[in-house]
């Protein structure tokens, strides 16, 4: 069993392929913006950490999940997202607790440390400001 409240937050990460989908993941990412108070991650071109795709990070707080989520199912113009809660527990958040829009892409497990320390969580720093309705 695992408590709601372990959830302190969420990532959505967008994947694009740089040289065919990577206007459509900047138009997505300008929408995000404009709709949703989120903190907007770099453009990762090059696979990072676990991801093996090129990708950005959308960090939101729990209040956000309802309704960005839903508009992502409606919005995301065919790319892959994968959304998964952050907890102290990263390789299970990833692995066994995400869930995926559109196909569901490999992730390197064995760089996703098993536990992180409470010290280690880093709060959502919205960086942008939502001037339109979802
Ligand atoms: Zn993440």
């Amino acid at each position: 069993m695992h408590a709601l409240a372990a959830i302190h937050s969420y990532h959505a990460h967008v994947y694009y392929d740089p040289a065919r989908t990577r206007g459509v993941a900047e138009t997505l990412r300008q929408r995000i913006g404009e709709r949703f108070g989120v903190q907007l991650g770099r453009w990762h071109d090059v696979p990072v950490g676990p991801h093996t795709a090129a990708m950005y990070q959308v960090a939101f707080d729990t209040e956000v999940f309802a309704s960005l989520v839903p508009w992502l199912m409606l919005n995301r113009e065919g790319l892959d997202v994968l959304v998964h809660p952050n907890t102290l527990a990263p390789r299970d958040d990833h692995l066994l607790h995400a869930l995926w829009l559109g196909q569901k892409l490999a992730l390197k497990e064995a760089v996703l440390p098993l536990r992180f320390g409470a010290d280690q969580e880093s709060p959502i720093e919205p960086n942008t400001t939502p001037t339109l309705a979802p």
